[in-house]
């Protein structure tokens, strides 16, 4: 089979590998689409640290079950979860699940960006393989996992009935906190981003207003839409200069969320005398569990959130550096799926 590998900082391989042999409890699973992901760019970049597997929004057929396997199927369409926390540590009785030791030491097997992968008998005991229902295709199945992450993110921050909100980045996952968003706020939604297709795409799925970040100021436009600043900021992409944009558009006693991944040991320069005295509370959001991928699916089953209008763009896997060269350079982009 085919599947996609990061050899060295910005290496992808495309290679023939054997398809992964099962264990007692594993589940073998045929991909139908995979999720190119601003982590796996960033990974291949070497942002991430050294290493890494590419490929984690995945969704497909079960092509074979071990023996010992009674509640799947082959031939049942499903989507599969990475990353499984223990649910038994103080972190995860604490509800800090993806803190959870365990959570990134689990994944699919070889990748997501592979022909075939097996989920571990670890992830398969623990409810991360979910049903896909018939009505979600199977893009929409590989866009349940980024989904997922926003719910966690979005609940997180405690938004109120009339919160004003700024969301930074509008790729898929600020698109999708938009939509979050706008099914708990009657506030103002603001978003900002530096590709006009983006912006428009944000009108569409739920802002108010949105600012183009290169031609304009976006703390002063925000100004103008909250006279006082948003009550929360969610910072949906990984550039830390996104940072300054929500400290200087939030109010006073304000929230900033932080969600799109940072490069390894980026910093950021912080006025904390401003933090202190205009009490900001800044918060953080690391990946999803089981539940919100359950949440996800519901959502938009019941038509509450509209994925299909994120997928942008398709590849065959064998085309997978491709793709990646495609998702990072394309200013048109909003999602990239790769499938088989
Ligand atoms: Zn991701
Ligand atoms: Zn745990």
């Amino acid at each position: 089979m085919l599947a996609c590998f990061l050899e060295a900082p910005r290496k992808v391989a495309v290679k023939d590998v054997t398809v992964p042999k099962l264990a007692p409890g594993d589940i073998l699973v045929r991909m139908e689409a995979s999720g190119i992901c601003g982590t796996d760019l960033e990974k291949i970049e070497g942002q991430l640290g050294p290493g890494g597997i590419l490929g984690h929004e995945v969704s497909g057929t079960i092509e074979k079950v071990a023996d010992n396997i009674t509640d799947y199927k082959p031939g049942e369409r499903v989507v599969a979860h990475h990353h499984v926390p223990c649910y038994q540590c103080p972190d995860c009785s604490n509800g800090n699940y993806t803190l959870c030791n365990e959570f990134r030491k689990t994944n699919i097997d070889p990748c997501g960006f592979a022909e075939y992968f097996r989920v571990p008998q670890y992830n398969v005991a623990r409810a991360a393989v979910i049903p896909l229902p018939p009505e979600l295709s199977f893009e929409e199945g590989a866009m349940i996992e980024p989904t997922a992450c926003c719910i966690r993110a979005i609940r997180r921050a405690h938004v109120q009935k009339s919160d004003n909100v700024l969301v930074v980045g509008l790729g898929p996952t600020g698109l999708t906190q938009i939509q979050l968003i706008r099914n708990t706020t009657t506030g103002r939604i603001i978003g900002s981003d530096i590709v006009d297709a983006r912006l428009k795409l944000g009108k569409k799925l739920g802002a108010d207003e949105t600012v183009n970040a290169l031609t304009e100021d976006v703390p002063s436009q925000v100004r103008k839409m909250a006279k006082d600043g948003v009550d929360l900021t969610v910072v949906s992409t990984g550039n830390e200069k996104a940072l300054s944009q929500a400290f200087n558009s939030v109010r006073r006693g304000g929230r900033i969320l932080l969600f799109g991944a940072p490069s390894q040991g980026a910093s950021y320069q912080l006025n904390v005398s401003e933090l202190f005295s205009r009490q900001i509370t800044l918060l953080s959001s690391y990946s999803c569990v089981e539940a919100e991928m359950e949440e996800a699916t519901r959502l938009v089953r019941e038509k509450r959130i509209d994925l299909k209008s994120l997928i942008s763009d398709h590849f065959k896997l064998r085309d997978a550096e491709k793709a990646l060269e495609f998702a990072k350079t394309s200013k048109t982009a909003i999602k990239t799926i790769l499938v088989p």
